[in-house]
């Protein structure tokens, strides 16, 4: 079974900050993958703006050493005839710097999008300058990248500013996990077979948890990191869209905003956190590591590397099924999941099993994208009836062969919705503004009262306290394994 690629239509794409870290190492290895697959068409542009002067051949050679170093098996003469397509504008967002050329170079009767790969700071300049020298339109397409506030206010301000120049069906906010491929399988799964949806509830569900496990440290971000912490740099966004995809009721069609407002409905029904169900880690070096003080060269920090706390949605669906949410850095693996836990059997009518035999429906999201049931069978051989459990793998790979193996990005992917102008994977305005309103008061409590993160070793899963998190309601968390 090969996957069809269906081609979008002709676009010229404006990379502001295309000389950037995320650019070099998603935007332009991902816009090269999809060229590669066939669905940019050969007239397609992308336009490379930022501060540097450079040439457009200076910035055809970063563009193919980024893309050496980050895609793997590089085919060399679609390389070159990657690159032909690209231009650059050294362009000032703050000045006029560079205004002009780029209206002469866009295309009116083309797709036009603007990917913000830059600070938020200066998303109003580029919004303004956009329609004051007449470069986007009304159908131009705007994406901006996280962080997408530090609290309700900013967020709202950048709601305000973007709003200014562009309407909400323009605006792409990114949020790169729901572009991964097992995230909309857990859609597909969920309401694309009439096995799931049935028990997806507070009669079936015991609980749910959602890990996203980081190996490396702060790494060259330290600065920006430790004004952030876990709370604003994962759980707003990629963990409470994991638990929304999960939450959420069905939409009545697969739609941006029928999704979109479900996942909506969900965040709503948060309920505040308590402080005892919160645990806040920081992690210390160990075995020659540096400790995440030491990383942000502040011996006095106390902003969390980890955290781990236990939700509640209050709605008929989801009344008193817990949901564990875990993020944190230098843990003992790579590895993001969501497992779905359902509750013990009623009663069991095989002499002799002790054992509490959960299915377990788990959805792996890194470092391989997969899912697993698992499911309770007799033991093979002789003996009588002795049950074990057992996965029923779902990886995709294996399931629909080799050539369906190579699963674009995440990046990738919503870089053509964009151009496809579909905004379901794509947070809307309201959503993060909920997002936050639910997060604020969290870490206002624990600037209120002053809380210090626990210590955990480097390569562990976190303190001891996340443990007890779980430990007290009689669950465990799974383990973290790469
Ligand atoms: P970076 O510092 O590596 O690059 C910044 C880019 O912005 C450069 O191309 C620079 O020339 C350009 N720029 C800065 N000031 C400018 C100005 N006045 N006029 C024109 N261009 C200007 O940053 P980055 O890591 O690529 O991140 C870009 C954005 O993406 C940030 O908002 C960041 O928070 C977000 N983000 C980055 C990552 C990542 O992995 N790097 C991940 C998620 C989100």
């Amino acid at each position: 079974m090969v996957s069809r690629v269906i081609p979008v239509e002709d676009f010229d794409l404006v990379v502001f900050g295309g000389t950037g870290d995320l650019a070099q190492r998603k935007i332009l290895p991902g816009l090269f993958r999809r060229y590669v697959a066939g669905q940019m068409p050969e007239s397609a542009r992308i336009i490379g703006a930022a501060r540097s002067d450079y040439s457009d051949g200076d910035y055809c050679d970063l563009a193919h050493d980024a893309i050496v170093e980050h895609v793997a098996d590089v085919d060399r003469d679609k390389l070159s005839a990657f690159l032909d397509q690209l231009h650059y504008i050294a362009i000032d967002a703050k000045g006029d710097k560079g205004w002009g050329e780029l209206k002469d170079l866009i295309r009116s009767d083309v797709i036009t999008a603007f990917y913000f790969s830059v600070g938020p700071s200066l998303f109003g300049d580029l919004a303004e300058r956009l329609h004051s020298h007449g470069i986007a339109d009304r159908d131009s397409r705007v994406v901006v990248e996280k962080p997408f506030g530090r609290d309700l206010e900013s967020a709202r301000a950048l709601n305000r500013t973007l709003a200014d120049h562009f309407d909400e069906r323009q605006i792409y906010r990114i949020d790169h996990y729901l572009g991964k491929e097992t995230v909309q399988n857990l859609m597909a799964v969920r309401f694309g077979n009439v096995l799931f949806e049935p028990l997806w509830n507070q009669h079936y569900v015991d609980h749910i948890q959602i890990t996203v496990a980081e190996e490396i440290g702060v790494e060259g971000r330290g600065e920006y990191y430790d004004r952030s912490g876990a709370m604003r740099d994962m759980v707003q966004n990629h963990l409470m869209q994991l638990l929304c995809l999960i939450a959420m009721e069905p939409p009545s069609v697969f739609g941006s905003d029928a999704v979109r407002d479900e996942k909506l409905k969900v965040i709503r029904a948060l309920q505040p956190v308590a402080s005892h169900e919160i645990v806040r880690g920081q992690y210390d070096g160990a075995d020659g590591m540096t400790s995440y003080r030491e990383d942000v060269g502040d011996p006095r920090s106390h902003t969390e590397s980890f955290i781990a706390l236990k939700v509640h949605c209050s709605n008929w669906r989801w009344a008193g099924v817990p949901f564990y949410l875990r993020t944190g850095k230098r843990m003992k693996a790579r590895s993001s999941e969501i497992a779905v836990t359902f509750k013990d059997l009623a009663h069991s009518i095989f002499p002799g099993d002790e054992a509490r035999h959960r299915n377990i429906l788990s959805i792996q999201l890194q470092p391989d994208e997969g899912m697993n049931l698992q499911v309770t069978i007799k033991e093979p051989g002789p003996g009588g009836m002795r049950l074990i459990d057992v996965p029923l793998d779902m990886t995709f790979a294996d399931a629909l062969g080799p050539e369906n193996n190579d699963i674009p990005d995440a990046y990738e992917r919503l870089i053509m919705d964009v151009i496809r102008g579909n905004q379901t994977l794509f947070m809307r305005g309201d959503e993060v503004e909920a997002a936050w309103a639910w997060t604020d008061p969290i870490i206002d409590g624990w600037e209120e009262r002053g809380d210090v993160p626990k210590p955990y070793d480097s390569c562990s899963a976190g303190p001891e306290d996340a443990m007890m998190l779980m430990h007290r309601d009689g669950r465990r968390w799974r383990d973290i394994k790469a």
